[in-house]
C-alpha cells in the first residue's frame, strides 16, 4: 500500500514539474498571426477569381483577366511561368485545366491568362464561346517548377515556344524586361502564320528596348509575303540563332505534338537533360498513338471503374464505365458529376494533387510523365495522366 502512494506522489511531483515547465514557455509571439497570414496569402489553395476583361489575341485565343472576386482577398502571388487551375462546370460536370499566368508577376490587381481553343476539346471552347466580364470561376493558388531559378540556371536562358505555349514567357519576359535583370535572353516561337504570333507587338517593343533579349519567329504555313523564317524548330535553326549550346539553360513550352519534335531535336545537340525543362500543354491528343501504348489494346475497349470513397463517415462505391483512351480523372468526373471531387490543377502529373491509391489493375502512363518511386512503389497513380487498361479498382477513402 504505501509503495503506490509514494508512486503516485512520484508522477504528481513529475506532472507538477511538466507543469513548471510548459508555464515557463514565453507565449505565442504577437506576429504569429502575421505570418500565418502571409503563409494564406501566399498559399490560399483556392481563389474565387472574376472577369473583368476578354479581348482577342489571335483569331482563335483570347485574353482573359481576372480580379480577386473577393475585395479583401488579394491575388496570391507568383513565379512568372507559374500556372493555375481553372475550375469550370460544364452542363453538371464539374473539372478544371491548367493554363499558364501571362501578366507580370510585379503587379498583382489582376491575372492574365491566354486561352487558345482547341478543336474538339472541352473546357477551352466553353471558355472562348461562354465566359464573360463579371462570371465568377474558381481558381488553384498558382503551381508549377516553370521558372527561372537562379540558383541553377546560370545566365544565358533559351526559351522554346509553340503556338499558346508563349503565354508563361510573356510573363517572364515582362519580369525579366521590368527589373533590367542580368540575363540573356533567345526567344524562338514557333506559330503557324503570322496572325498566329500572339503578344507580337509588345515582344518587338521588349526586343528594341532590351539588348538582352532576342526574338526569332518561325512559321510552318507562312503566306508566301513572309520574309522571317520557315519551317519547324529544328536542331539548325536553334543553333544558328544561339551560336553555341555551352552553359544554356532551356525551356520548351508548347503542345504535345511540338514538344515531341523540340525534345529530339535539342536530343541530337547533346544537351543535358537537367538542363532542359519541358511543360507540354494538355494531354495527348490520340494516346494510342504514344510510345509504349500496348498495341494489342483495341481503342473502343470499355472498362470498370470502382471507386471507394467516404460520405460523411460511410463507406460508399460508385461503379462505372470508362474508355481505354482517356484519363481516369475525365471519365470520373463525367460519371460521378459532384459526388466525389478529387483536388487536381496540372492536368500532366506533375503537380501531384491527384494523387489516388489503386487497389488493383493496371494503367498506362506516356513515358516522359515522371512519378514519384514512391508513389509507384506503393500503389499511387495521378488519375489526370493515367488511362486505364484493365478493370481498375480506386480507393479515395484515405484523402
Ligand atoms: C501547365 C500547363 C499550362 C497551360 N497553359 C495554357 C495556356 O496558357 N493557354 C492555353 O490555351 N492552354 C494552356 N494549357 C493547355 C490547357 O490546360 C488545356 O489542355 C487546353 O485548353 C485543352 O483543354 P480542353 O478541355 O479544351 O481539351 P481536352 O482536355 O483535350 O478536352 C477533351 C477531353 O475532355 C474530356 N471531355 C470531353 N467531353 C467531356 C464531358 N462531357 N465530360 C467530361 N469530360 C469530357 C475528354 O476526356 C476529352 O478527351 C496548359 C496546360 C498545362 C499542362
Amino acid at each position: 500500500m504505501e509503495k503506490e502512494i509514494m508512486e503516485d506522489v512520484k508522477k504528481y511531483q513529475k506532472a507538477e514539474k511538466l507543469k513548471k515547465k510548459r508555464d515557463e514557455v514565453e507565449p505565442l509571439p504577437w506576429y504569429y498571426d502575421g505570418l500565418e497570414n502571409l503563409c494564406n496569402r501566399i498559399h490560399p489553395g483556392k481563389q474565387l477569381l472574376q472577369v473583368s476583361d476578354i479581348e482577342f489575341l489571335s483569331r482563335d485565343t483570347k485574353l482573359f483577366r481576372f480580379i480577386s472576386a473577393k475585395p479583401n482577398k488579394p491575388l496570391a502571388p507568383f513565379r512568372a511561368g507559374q500556372y493555375i487551375g481553372l475550375t469550370v462546370d460544364i452542363n453538371g460536370v464539374r473539372t478544371s485545366r491548367p493554363f499558364s499566368l501571362a501578366n507580370s508577376p510585379n503587379q498583382l490587381s489582376y491575372y492574365e491568362l491566354g486561352v487558345r481553343i482547341k478543336e474538339g476539346g472541352f473546357v477551352s471552347p466553353f471558355l472562348i464561346e461562354n465566359l464573360k466580364v463579371g462570371d465568377i470561376l474558381e481558381a488553384s493558388e498558382p503551381l508549377g517548377n516553370l521558372f527561372y531559378n537562379p540558383m541553377f540556371h546560370g545566365k544565358d536562358l533559351v526559351f522554346i515556344a509553340g503556338g499558346s505555349g508563349i503565354t508563361p514567357f510573356i510573363s517572364m519576359l515582362r519580369d525579366i524586361s521590368e527589373k533590367k535583370l542580368p540575363l540573356n535572353i533567345w526567344l524562338i516561337f514557333g506559330c503557324l502564320t503570322e496572325k498566329d504570333i500572339l503578344f507580337r507587338k509588345e515582344l518587338d517593343d521588349i526586343q528594341k528596348r532590351r539588348s538582352n533579349i532576342k526574338t526569332r519567329y518561325i512559321l510552318s504555313e507562312p503566306d508566301s509575303d513572309w520574309k522571317g523564317e520557315c519551317g519547324f524548330i529544328t536542331r539548325d535553326k536553334i543553333l544558328n540563332e544561339i551560336g553555341t549550346i555551352a552553359n544554356k539553360y532551356f525551356y520548351v513550352v508548347g503542345n504535345r505534338a511540338m514538344y515531341e519534335f523540340v525534345r529530339e531535336e535539342l536530343n541530337t545537340l547533346g544537351i543535358p537533360q537537367h538542363r532542359i525543362y519541358y511543360e507540354a500543354f494538355g494531354v495527348p491528343d490520340d494516346i494510342t498513338k504514344v510510345i509504349g501504348w500496348p498495341q494489342e489494346i483495341n481503342s473502343s475497349h470499355k472498362i470498370q471503374i470502382t471507386v471507394e470513397y467516404r460520405r460523411n463517415t460511410f463507406k460508399e462505391k460508385i461503379e462505372f464505365e470508362a474508355l481505354c483512351t482517356e484519363p481516369i480523372l475525365n471519365s470520373l468526373e463525367r460519371s460521378i458529376k459532384d459526388e466525389i471531387e478529387i483536388a487536381n490543377a496540372c492536368r500532366s502529373g506533375e503537380c501531384a494533387l491527384c494523387r489516388t491509391r489503386m487497389i488493383s489493375g493496371k494503367v498506362f502512363v506516356p513515358p516522359e510523365v515522371t512519378i514519384r518511386e514512391v508513389d509507384n512503389n506503393f500503389g499511387f497513380i495521378h488519375p489526370c495522366i493515367s488511362y486505364p487498361l484493365t478493370d481498375v479498382h480506386l480507393d479515395l477513402t484515405l484523402t
